[in-house]
């Protein structure tokens, strides 16, 4: 939040998403407090902070899932949010196909045997652009990780959101599905689209993006990974002691100890 934003009613159009000094408690517990934040159209953020922190809270308080119980939260008008959840969360029991997922997300949230020839075009060719158009007739228990968390995008991608919000893309998909994810949110964050995700991989997707937001309860740093990924901004937001190596121009966060010990810490401290 910049001092000339402040006080004014109307967002400017490029802003999506306005906090300001939003407190969010469950019972008596605050999940997070005095967030101040504002959320772009260019942006293209990755939240990070240990389990608890308040990274899936801050999502639900951009979607108006939660509201805060102290502070605001300043939407931009008519502003369509795509959220694609984190994969642990969802009742697989529900008996869907991928073209069914894919289609209640449509406005019209008609289902398959009722949707338009309009929106099915829309669905496939969405699924097409993810690599898995020849799914849609699986249920989407018969998936893999990677495959379920494309058709969780896909669907999100339905409503032509103008904010994507996702939580733990990265959890139980393997690297080169990693790698295409981060390319496909590059080209759509490239064509206007905002974008906030949660991670607790530093190392294999948070250095890679433009920007991060180190949260644990209170926004402990954000910026540029380089910016924003030093020893003293992890401990806050961790507290456990990491250090981060650079080499050739890339970012690798690693134990205080020694570099093999990072990938433990570092999940054992952040995992979700
Ligand atoms: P993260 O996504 O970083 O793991 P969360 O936003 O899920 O963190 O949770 C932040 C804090 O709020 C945690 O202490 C968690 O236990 C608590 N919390 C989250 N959701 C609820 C809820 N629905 N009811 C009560 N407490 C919650
Ligand atoms: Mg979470």
């Amino acid at each position: 939040m910049t001092p000339s934003t402040r006080g004014r009613s109307e967002a400017r159009p490029d802003e999506l998403v306005t906090l300001e000094r939003a407190t969010c408690t469950y019972g008596t517990q605050p999940a997070l407090v005095d967030i101040n934040l504002v959320v772009h159209s260019h942006d293209y953020i990755g939240v990070v902070g240990p389990s608890g922190s308040g990274k899936t809270t801050l999502l639900r308080l951009l979607t108006g899932g939660v509201a805060p119980s102290s502070g605001s939260v300043r939407r931009a008008k008519d502003l369509t949010i795509g959220y694609v959840p984190q994969l642990e969360t969802v009742d697989w029991h529900f008996p869907v196909t991928v073209n069914e997922v894919v289609l209640m997300a449509s406005p019209t949230r008609r289902m398959v045997p009722w949707a338009s020839r309009r929106e099915r075009a829309a669905a496939a060719e969405l699924l097409e652009r993810l690599g898995i158009g020849d799914l849609g007739a699986r249920h989407i228990l018969e998936l893999s990780g990677g495959q379920q968390q494309r058709v969780f995008v896909a669907r999100a991608l339905m409503r032509r959101p103008r904010l994507l919000l996702l939580d733990e893309p990265a959890s139980g998909v393997d690297a080169p599905t990693r790698h295409e994810l981060l390319h496909l949110l590059h080209d759509l964050n490239l064509s206007g689209m905002g974008i906030v995700l949660t991670t607790h991989d530093l190392n294999g997707l948070a250095t890679h993006l433009p920007q991060l937001i180190c949260l644990n309860r209170e926004v402990i740093a954000r910026g540029a990974p380089i910016d924003v990924l030093r020893r003293d901004v992890l401990e806050r937001t961790y507290g456990a002691p990491l250090d981060v190596l650079e080499h050739a121009g890339m970012l690798l966060v690693v134990d205080a100890h020694g570099a093999t010990a990072t990938q433990r810490r570092v999940e054992t401290a952040s995992r979700n």
